[in-house]
């Protein structure tokens, strides 16, 4: 069975094809980073306009890379929500006129179902995780902490009481001055510091100890639900008593100017805060689903944007190593490949597949749903209705 996945939740304008033998023939994805940099964060009427211009040529080019035909291709699938209503609506309207055109049944998915079902297309068959284990997804958008007990049953055991992990890694790379790479600002902000050795950032460069870099807090502790935006504001109150500025960090006017060892202490004391918070709550959720649920997880997948950073991966891997009761089968920890951590149309194809394959679809009046709660998929998934 071969899908075309649509996926236009936010920036990225994408389109793939993928089959059921879990081949990936296509993965077409158009960035807009150079749209956003000037705003310093996704503006919705630029990513409706940037979607418009851009997902004709997407689709066009993931059928030409595949050397599929479009009526060769079994069914379209395409992101319903959660994500921005106007840029939702740019995919779904595309994908139902060309089901509808071509009388191929439709597949609305949900954005973070797509991304947390992503291992089981990459991971090799005989290494699959087996329910029930926990799910991290951390994106621009959410911080959840999931017990997965299928593929359409997540249990919420923690999200963040204010701002996603990846926002803030955004915000705190624009305040620092990470310059927007090709791949964003999260991921410029991991390669600015992995470029240069890997200490933890916690004391001053030398010849700075006066300005002494910021302890960013683990806040919440001991409990499972994520916060981040204190860290951003530890960061706003130093930059604004240490180098004050015309204009306040938080500001799209701010232009940071900091002297070079500052910035990469800045950066690596952040980062190594952010990813500390992720093994304190995981390690958390590991002793709740034992003591709470009678669970004894032995997987744990991690996806969405932020899972594509590497020093993440290695610190949560030394964890979950070193706390396993049994040394030689630790806990697993699986990842979809960095590529396909951020927004692609390949997760949005896969994930439809067992609908298409159990012959059930939605109707190509379907509306959107662009919040959509990741815990309402079992009442949803049999119809699409709302
Ligand atoms: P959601 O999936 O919640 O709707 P989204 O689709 O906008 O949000 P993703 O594309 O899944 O988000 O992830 C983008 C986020 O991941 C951005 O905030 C980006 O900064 C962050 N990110 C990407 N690569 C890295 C990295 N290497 N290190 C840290 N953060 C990263
Ligand atoms: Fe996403």
């Amino acid at each position: 069975f071969t899908v075309l996945g649509i996926e236009s939740s936010a920036d990225d304008t994408c389109a793939a094809i993928v089959t059921s033998d879990r081949q990936i023939l296509s993965n077409v994805v158009v960035k807009q980073h150079d749209l956003h940099e000037s705003f310093g964060g996704i503006h919705p009427f630029v990513a409706i306009e940037g979607h418009q211009k851009n997902l004709a040529r997407a689709v066009r080019k993931a059928l030409g890379d595949a050397k599929v035909a479009v009526w060769e291709v079994d069914g379209i699938a395409y992101t319903r929500g959660p994500g921005i209503g106007g840029c939702l609506s740019v995919g779904s309207n595309a994908a139902k006129t060309l089901a509808a055109s071509l009388n191929k049944p439709l597949v609305g998915v949900h954005h973070m179902q797509a991304h947390a079902l992503t291992p089981f297309l990459t991971t090799p068959l005989d290494s699959l995780p087996t329910y029930p284990f926990l799910t991290l997804l951390i994106s621009g958008g959410h911080t959840l902490l999931l017990l997965s007990s299928s593929p359409t049953s997540f249990k919420v055991l923690a999200t963040t009481c204010d701002e996603s992990i990846g926002r803030v890694f955004d915000k705190v790379a624009r305040m620092i001055g990470v310059p927007w790479g090709e791949k964003g600002l999260g991921a410029s902000l991991e390669e600015f510091v992995s470029q240069h050795d890997d200490r933890d950032g916690t004391t001053a460069p030398e010849g700075w100890e006066e300005v002494a870099i910021p302890t960013f807090p683990i806040p919440m502790r001991g409990t499972l639900s994520f916060s981040y935006a204190c860290l951003h504001s530890t960061l706003e109150r130093y930059l604004s008593n240490h180098f004050p500025s015309s204009h306040p960090p938080s500001s799209p006017l701010y232009t940071p100017c900091l002297p070079h060892p500052i910035k990469l202490a800045l950066a690596r004391s952040f980062q190594s805060a952010a990813i500390g918070q992720l093994e304190e709550k995981l390690l958390l959720g590991l002793r709740w689903c034992k003591n709470e649920m009678n669970v004894d997880v032995r997987h744990v997948v991690i996806s969405g944007g932020v899972a594509s950073n590497l020093y993440l991966r290695r610190k949560l891997g030394e964890t979950l190593r070193r706390i396993s009761p049994d040394k030689d089968k630790p806990i697993e920890l699986l990842f979809p490949p960095p590529a396909l951590c951020t927004d692609n149309a390949v997760m949005i194809a896969w994930a439809s597949m067992d609908r298409f394959l159990a012959g059930d679809h939605d109707d190509y009046s379907i509306e959107l749903r662009s919040k959509w709660p990741i815990e309402e998929l079992d009442l949803t998934s049999a119809k699409g209705s709302a």
